[in-house]
Order: structure tokens, then sequence, then C-alpha cells
């Protein structure tokens, strides 16, 4: 089933095409991570969704409604993630959550979302007397209020360390693990490739691919490689005539080998045999990073 349906959604502003001819769906009960560098379109996508702006062209269904004809009602049955400035500085951590509940029909005792998320013992503290991923946690107890189908989470780890970020992708899967369906907008690959279901990477107001992360990279049929420093005499044809190998390349002490198949075993077993010890031997294998570099042409860092 699906609960989002997008159908070649368009918008400008002024003389910037924001989001250019995009459609998609979202499937009950789903991770679905929207990746794409900072000025895509993403943004401007998701707050489409949400209904919080009117786009130029194509159709968007949420749940069923039309998010620009039945805000209210959608509002009711979604969540969605404040950003930092939202809340003042000197709101309490309860106060928080008291008060966002008055905004719904129907929702879930504040008390509990606090011991969920492992608030309770800051349920007295000042909003800006939280680490950053007590903030964040906080944003998703909000969210989660009105018990929403659906839950929107928008650059949730910028400025996290790398534990909190560990901590909040549990926390993200939990959402999920609660049968609710979540749309993670993210400008971090990783994040997308640890969490999603489904990713839809977006370039210049456009889908440029949308699949599962094992299929985005599978698809890429790139070529793994093994690195290794070594400091005895060793001679790179002795490699390359390795099976599997394409290519050879040598940094200074370290060896690059690029192939594919079992190419581990094979360049072990030849290092081996000419009695070349490999230290710090490590496999990579293709990433995201990398399926954004082969269908843009560019780092998704720049
Ligand atoms: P992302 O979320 O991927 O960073 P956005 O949807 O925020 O991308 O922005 C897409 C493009 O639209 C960017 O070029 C951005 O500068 C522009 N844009 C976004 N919002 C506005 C706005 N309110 N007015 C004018 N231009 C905007």
């Amino acid at each position: 089933m699906n609960v989002i349906e997008v159908q070649n959604l368009r918008k400008e502003y002024g003389t910037t095409v924001a989001v250019d001819n995009i459609s998609f769906n979202v499937e009950q009960g789903e991770i679905f991570c929207i990746v794409g560098p900072n000025g895509a379109g993403k943004s401007t996508t998701v707050e489409s969704i949400m209904g919080l702006r009117r786009p130029d062209g194509g159709t968007i269904r949420v749940l069923g409604m039309d998010p620009q004809k039945e805000e209210q009602n959608l509002r009711q049955r979604i969540g969605i993630q404040l950003q930092q400035a939202a809340l003042p500085e000197r709101l309490k951590v309860w106060e928080a959550l008291n008060l966002y509940s008055a905004f719904y029909n129907k929702t879930v005792p504040w008390e509990k979302l606090l011991d969920d998320w492992g608030l309770a013992e800051k349920r007295n503290s000042n909003f800006k007397n939280l680490s950053g991923g007590q903030k964040q946690r906080l944003f998703i107890a909000l969210a989660l209020l009105n018990d929403p189908e659906l839950v929107f989470l928008d650059e949730l780890t910028t400025g996290l360390d790398p534990q909190a970020r560990r901590a909040t992708w549990d926390a993200v899967r939990a959402i999920r693990d609660q049968g609710k369906t979540v749309v993670l907008v993210t400008h971090f690959m990783d994040e997308a490739e640890e969490l999603a279901d489904r990713i839809a990477i977006i370039d210049q107001g456009n889908i440029v691919a949308l699949d599962t992360p094992q299929t985005l990279v599978q698809n890429l049929h790139a070529d793994m490689r093994v690195r290794f420093t070594t400091s005895n005499g060793y001679d790179p044809q002795l490699l390359r005539q390795v099976s599997g190998v394409t290519d050879v390349e040598q940094r200074g002490k370290q060896v690059i080998v690029q192939g594919n198949g079992a190419l581990l075993a094979h360049v072990a077993t030849a290092l081996a045999e000419h009695n070349i010890t490999p230290t710090d031997l490590r496999v990579e294998q293709a990433n995201l990073e990398d399926v954004f570099l082969a269908l843009t042409g560019r780092s998704i860092r720049n």
C-alpha cells in the first residue's frame, strides 16, 4: 500500500527550478530516504508533501489526502520534526511535550515518550541544556506525540558526534519497527545506506535513481578494492596477472588493487606464494557515494 504518491511534482522560485519533475511512491512501513546534495530540492519536495508549500505542477496524495486541500486533517496523522530554532531555550523538556500535545486531537501520554526516548531524567531541564543527541530525541518524541502513521525527519544527525548518530539511527529503526512509515531527508550517504529500505537520490530537482541501497550499489557493477602496505620489494606485474584483477596502483608503500570476484583470496594467495607480507590489508566495496559519482559525475560533498 502506498502512503505517499507523488506524480510529476514541479516547483519554481522565480527563475530557480527547485523541483523539476519528480515522481515516486512511499510504501507503508518502510524507511524511505531522500538523499542529495544541498540545494537538490529535497526540502521543497518534502514540504510540498506535508502541505507547507504549494507546488506549481503535479499531484500529491498522502494517506489518501491532497495536502493542499486537507492540510489540517493531514497534520493530525503525520509527525513532523521541528527545526532547532522552533523551541525557546528556556522551555523545559516536559513543557515542550505538554505544549505540543495541545495541537492534536489525539495524543499518546507524553510521560511514556519521555521514558521511551531516554529523556525521563531530563524532564525538568531547559531545552538549551540538553546535549545534541538529547535535543534530537526530544524532536523525535515531539514528532511522535500524535501517534502518527507517517513521520518526516529532516537532517536528523547534522552536528552529532558518531556515538549520538548511531543512537539516533537506532531510534529511527525503532519508529519503523512500531509499524510507522518514515521519510528521512539527509545529505549523508552513509546514513541513507545504513537506514533506508529504499532511497531516492535527488540531484538538481530530479530523481536520478530510486531503489534499495543494495541494488543501487550492485547496479554499479563497480570493482572492489584491496589495499595493503608492504615494505619488501615487490613487482606490480605480479598482481596484474592474478585472476580478477583489473588494475594495480602503487602509492608510496601502499598498493591498491582493483578487481572483482574472489579478489581478496586471489591477491592474498599470490602474495603468500611470493613471500610478500602485506600489512594493513583492507577490502573496500563500492558505496552510495560511488553511486552518486557515477550518476552525476560529481561528488556529493561539493
Ligand atoms: P535541499 O533541501 O535539497 O537543500 P531545497 O529544496 O531547500 O534543497 O532548495 C532547492 C533550490 O531551491 C535551491 O536552489 C534553493 O536555493 C532554492 N530555494 C529553496 N527555497 C527557496 C525559497 N523559499 N525561495 C527561493 N529559492 C528557494
